[in-house]
């Protein structure tokens, strides 16, 4: 289960936007875009002709790197998408928003993605009752996740839980917001990820 493990800043220095990959960090003076507000790189200052392709490409790993998903997978996900009946782009991203990984984020039990699918790489969740450890895990409508038992004090998941915003419409918190059931797919306009997905499909379909 290959992930990257370089240095977080660069890749949204790179993508020249916050990706919000760190955190509390990400909302402080010590974010890297804030600090050094242009692309890593001997070069990062350079312009640069933006091409038509350039541009698509930009968008895939601004993509890739928002789900931390590393180049195979994505693909795989854009073959998936690309046979689903719904617009691919739209289909795309649904399938990456459905990752436990995500959810787990997404329903405020982690401070970022990567620390979500750390939690649940260790084991802290569990899906209908059944733990499990694969961040790529897809969830279904009706599926429960929630954290262990011996994991709920944790105190990354509970500053999590304390400080995140309200989960999307698609996910429903319980009164103590132990538990999140998935009650819908995921719509694009409740997918807050920061990229035109139509040119990710001009970039594959070449
Ligand atoms: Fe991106 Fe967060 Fe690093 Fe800022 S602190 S550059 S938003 S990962």
């Amino acid at each position: 289960m290959a992930r990257y493990t370089g240095p977080v800043c660069k890749q949204c220095r790179r993508e020249k936007q916050k990706l919000f990959l760190k955190g509390q960090r990400c909302y402080t003076a010590k974010c890297g875009i804030e600090k050094k507000p242009y692309p890593p790189g001997l070069h990062g200052r350079a312009r640069i002709r933006e091409s038509e392709y350039l541009i698509q490409l930009r968008e895939k790993q601004k993509a890739r790197r928002f789900y931390g998903v590393l180049e195979k997978q994505f693909r795989l996900y854009y073959r998936e998408a690309s046979k689903s009946k719904g617009v691919t782009g739209e289909e795309l991203l649904a399938l990456l928003e459905r990752r436990i990984d995500n959810v787990v984020y997404r329903a405020g039990f982690a401070a970022s993605r990567r620390q979500a699918r750390q939690l649940v790489n260790h084991g802290h969740f569990k899906v209908n009752g059944r733990r499990v450890t694969v961040p790529s895990y897809r969830l279904r409508v009706g599926d429960v996740v929630e954290a262990r038992e011996s994991s709920r004090n944790l105190v990354a998941i509970r500053h999590a839980v304390d400080t995140s915003p309200p989960a999307p419409e698609w996910l429903s918190a319980d009164g103590d917001h132990v538990k999140v059931e998935m009650t819908a797919l995921p719509k694009r306009s409740q997918i807050e990820a920061p990229v035109q997905e139509s040119l990710i499909v001009e970039l594959y379909s070449k």
